[in-house]
């Protein structure tokens, strides 16, 4: 049975540590692991970084609450893979279909950076959530490091799959590995990734899922 973190996890100490200094400042804000969104039944999952602190850290929900959940959601509702409305909070009431949303880093990292311990501890997470899914057809990886802690959860050769925009890697039996640059606003505000070019590798993975 896959569990998620309990909310005083204290597997990273420098996360943890950070995680009390904001409860002391913040008490009202989640202040904890984040639980992934969207049902383990669903055929497709996405895997992003970890918590933004004024985000998920303090919505509790990925990506819900800053810039990049903006694009993320609205994309997805734009596909299909959910429904009703987005409005930065965990009661909105927004429904996955299809989807499941997680963190490769579950806790938010001082900096936006996990160190690399951090990324391999939490990775047990990602690997039981993943054997967790009887249905997965698809990952969205978004970004590198989101893309390599994937690899590892699957127990694949880093060398042997290069993170590209756009790219998509067959991995286990019947799995398809996509990457996406993060939809962060550094990305969109230098110009890497436009919602174009975001929406785009929606349209792979939806074509993918219709021939499975
Ligand atoms: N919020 C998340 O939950 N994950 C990210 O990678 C970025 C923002």
């Amino acid at each position: 049975m896959f569990a998620e973190p309990v909310h005083a996890c204290g597997l990273c100490p420098r996360l943890k540590a950070f995680r009390d200094t904001n409860a002391q400042a913040h008490p009202d804000w989640h202040n904890g692991p984040v639980n992934a969104f969207g049902s383990l039944d669903s055929r497709l999952l996405i895997v992003g970084l970890a918590p933004g602190l004024k985000g998920a850290n303090l919505t509790g929900r990925p990506f819900t609450g800053d810039y990049a959940g903006d694009l993320l959601y609205q994309t997805l509702l734009g596909h299909g893979f959910a429904k009703g409305i987005y409005a930065k909070h965990r009661n909105d009431g927004l429904q996955l279909i299809d989807c499941r949303i997680t963190n490769a880093v579950r806790c938010v990292p001082p900096e936006n950076k996990p160190v690399g311990k951090e990324t391999a501890t939490c990775n047990d997470f990602l690997k039981a959530e993943i054997a967790a899914m009887p249905r997965l057809k698809a990952i969205l990886s978004l970004g590198t490091l989101s893309h390599g802690a994937v690899l590892k959860a699957l127990g694949l050769k880093q060398s042997a799959h290069k993170f590209g925009h756009e790219s998509c890697h067959r991995t286990a039996p019947g799995i398809a590995l996509f990457n996406s640059y993060h939809c962060s606003r550094y990305n969109t505000n230098t110009g890497r990734l436009t919602g174009q070019m975001f929406s785009q590798v929606f349209v792979k993975i939806q074509a993918f899922l219709s021939t499975e």
